[in-house]
C-alpha cells in the first residue's frame, strides 16, 4: 500500500472516530427517510458476503462439487450452526474475517440436499422429527 494511502486510511480512520455518533444519527435517518432502498442495499452487502464467505471456503459442495451459488450453504462441522445464526448480519462479516484469518476451521461449504444427507448421516436429523406423526397417517 502506497504512503499517500496509509496517510488517506489513516486520516478517514480519525474523522470517523470524531464523527461516528454523528454519523451514526445521519445513517439512522437516512435508513428511516430511504427504508425500501436501505433494505436493498443491507440485501446486497449480505449476499457480497456470502458470496465471498463461500469462496473462501473453496466455492463448491465438499461432497458432490456443484458451484451454483443458490444452493450452497456454509456447513458448521461441529453442528453448532445455531450459535452463529442468532447473532445475524454483523457475524458474517465476523464469519468471514474468522476464515480470512484461518481463526475458523469449523467450516466448509456443503450444497443444501448434501448438507442435509449429511446431517441424516450424524443422526442429527431423522424422517420422523422432519415430517412429523400427520406424515404417516393413513
Ligand atoms: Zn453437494
Amino acid at each position: 500500500m502506497s504512503r499517500d494511502k496509509q496517510a488517506k486510511q489513516a486520516y478517514n480512520r480519525e474523522w470517523y472516530q470524531r464523527n461516528k455518533e454523528r454519523q451514526r444519527l445521519k445513517n439512522l435517518e437516512w435508513r428511516k427517510q430511504n427504508p425500501e432502498r436501505s433494505r436493498e442495499l443491507h440485501r446486497k452487502t449480505r449476499e457480497r458476503i456470502r458470496l465471498a464467505v463461500l469462496n473462501a471456503l473453496g466455492g463448491k459442495c465438499v461432497r458432490c462439487g456443484i458451484t451454483d451459488p443458490r444452493v450452497l450453504q456454509i456447513n458448521h462441522l461441529n453442528g453448532d450452526g445455531r450459535k452463529d445464526k442468532h447473532n445475524g448480519f454483523l457475524n458474517t462479516n465476523r464469519i468471514y474475517k474468522g476464515i480470512t484469518t484461518g481463526e475458523r476451521k469449523d467450516l466448509n461449504v456443503l450444497c443444501a440436499n448434501c448438507n442435509i444427507l449429511y446431517e441424516y448421516d450424524l443422526g442429527r436429523r431423522t424422517l420422523f422429527n422432519d415430517f412429523g406423526k400427520e406424515s404417516y397417517k393413513s
